[in-house]
């Protein structure tokens, strides 16, 4: 199980559909992609093999943006409802990992209004990132909340509609996430072995930090806001 994204000058389904079978290896139950085309958010998902993904997926997109998910059921049945990205107004989220302090959050955004559609304890987070960010509109705030008040183990990778441009990640606890870079584009794995072909140079994301990638820059923060320095090294099974 594991997480995937892609932005660059290319289609980017392909690449995300290249990265979830390198992830195949690690265990799945269902898997997904979300991608932004034309400032909207598009959603495919299926329970089962990756094979069942690829028949509701498009055969062409031009799409140069999206993440991807295979998922190792932890708060949910193997259901398509609870398969990722999870999506609240707009917003996808991948996750790999566990939300330990996902029923207090749910029982404030049930308060609040928002209806939930899965079991997961990741569309728990994608509510959260809508409710932060319909408030404030500064992603900087939003991740800042996410990194202090989701309890837990995550690696997150983030996309919306209102940054057609962007994939926002964020990581803490046990779940591994690295960035790569090649001439084609900025890509995103929880595996580096998936990212072999794809990535020329890779980064280690660190524990407690997030990060806003985009064709104009990667940064890198912490918590409060800290921005972090980020290094590249050559990916160990690249040309
Ligand atoms: N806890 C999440 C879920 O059950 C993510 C599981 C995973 O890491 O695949 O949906």
């Amino acid at each position: 199980c594991g997480i995937v994204g892609f932005l660059g000058t290319c289609p980017a389904l392909e690449i995300i559909v290249q990265a979830l079978k390198g992830l195949e290896y690690r265990g799945y139950d269902s898997s997904g992609v979300a991608l932004i085309e034309h400032g909207r958010l598009l959603r495919h998902r299926a329970v089962g093999t990756l094979d069942q993904l690829m028949k509701v997926l498009p055969e062409t997109t031009k799409s140069t943006l999206g993440i991807g998910h295979t998922r190792w059921a932890t708060h949910g049945a193997p259901e398509e409802r609870n398969a990722h990205p999870q999506v609240s107004h707009g917003i996808a989220v991948v996750h790999n990992g566990i939300i330990e302090n996902f029923s207090e959050l749910k029982a404030q955004l049930l308060k609040q209004g928002y209806a939930f559609e899965s079991e997961t304890d990741t569309e728990v987070v994608a509510h959260f990132i809508h409710q932060h960010y319909s408030k404030s509109k500064n992603v900087e705030e939003v991740f800042s909340k996410v990194l202090k008040e989701l309890e837990g183990s995550f690696a997150l990778a983030i996309i919306l509609e209102d940054h057609p441009n962007h994939i926002f990640i964020a990581r803490k606890g046990i779940s591994p996430l690295a960035i790569g870079r090649s001439a084609k584009g900025i890509s995103l794995c929880s595996d580096t072995l998936s990212l072999v072909g794809i990535a020329d140079e890779l980064s280690y994301i660190e524990d407690g930090v997030w990060g806003d990638l985009s064709l104009e820059g990667i940064k890198i923060f912490d918590e409060n806001q800290i921005s972090q320095s980020i290094e590249f090294v050559p990916h160990p099974l690249g040309k």
